[in-house]
């Protein structure tokens, strides 16, 4: 008998899709609000697959509320609306069949705060994500995968022969690397980061950022930096956010990263990138 159309859903959304293929995300005339507190004001930006686009600006202007946008986590804010649309390769993120599951396993996120599951083994780390997207892998694959990822995120070599150890025991650096090697599991187009070095020491910013240039190739990247250095060192364009007492977050100006670190068309921008605010 033929297989019912939800159980083949449920089969395509289990299978494991064996390379990452990165996407071009549109935001077109994104607002944010929580309550009637209105943090963004029509923001526009393309992030063209294979390439790191950094999100610059002062606190508060809304850069972690724009990248929450990016990957539905906005609407989960109790109170937060939005308007606007995201477009994943073309894609609609809020349509409404595109599952939630579905849409964070596309769009990955890594945070601040390294938040590896402490207790958890650091094997069972990286593969924990597939189980909150409904993705399984099979055992041999399993294996596979685990070093895989953790190859890519810099920390194998680290790690290979520690992996039943828990999470918890590694380093800060090495935890936020275990936690973007989760996030590779799930095979995301895209790969956001809020600010993901600014809890750890320089050599571990280090070797983060060598990792982020090696994942343009796998995956896109949108980073929330503070540093301008790393902005101009990973970054293959930048968009400058600012907001003021009176006016919502908005994009100053966006373009190469050289352009706006070298030859801004806003004076605003040159002041930011040269700390003179
Ligand atoms: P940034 O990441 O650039 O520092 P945010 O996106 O975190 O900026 O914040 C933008 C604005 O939204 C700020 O005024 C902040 O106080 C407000 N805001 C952020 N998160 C919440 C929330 N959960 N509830 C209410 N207001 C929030
Ligand atoms: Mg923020």
């Amino acid at each position: 008998p033929p297989i019912p159309e939800q159980r083949v859903e449920r089969l395509v959304t289990a299978t494991h899709r064996a390379v990452a293929a990165p996407a071009s995300l549109s935001a077109r005339g994104i607002s944010a609000w929580f309550g009637d507190h209105q943090v963004l004001d029509d923001v526009s930006l393309e992030m063209p697959a294979h390439q790191v686009t950094a999100l610059i600006g002062p606190s508060g202007c809304g850069k972690s509320t724009f990248l929450r946008t990016l990957n539905r986590m906005h609407e989960l804010i109790k109170g937060a609306s939005f308007a606007g649309e995201v477009l994943l390769d073309g894609q609609d993120l809020y349509d409404p069949q595109l599952r939630m599951t579905e849409a964070r396993a596309r769009v990955g996120m890594v945070f601040q705060k390294p938040n590896p599951f402490p207790a958890m083994s650091i094997y069972e780390n990286v593969l924990s994500g597939l189980k909150m997207t409904g993705k399984r892998a099979s055992l041999g694959e399993k294996d596979d995968l685990v070093e895989e990822v953790l190859t890519k995120a810099g920390l194998w070599s680290e790690v290979s022969a520690r992996l039943r150890e828990p999470g918890g025991a590694l380093s800060g650096g090495q935890q936020q690397r275990l936690c973007i090697a989760r996030s590779l599991a799930v095979r995301p187009d895209v790969l956001l980061m809020d600010e993901p070095c600014s809890a750890l020491d320089p050599t571990s910013t280090n070797r983060i950022e060598e990792t982020i240039r090696e994942l343009r190739a796998d995956v896109t990247i949108v980073i929330v930096t503070h540093n301008m250095g790393q902005a101009q060192r990973v970054s293959d364009q930048c968009a400058f956010f600012l907001a003021t007492a009176t006016t919502p977050g908005q994009i100053v100006e966006s373009g190469p990263t050289t352009t706006l670190f070298e030859n801004p068309a806003d004076q605003r921008t040159d002041d930011y990138v040269n700390g003179r605010f």
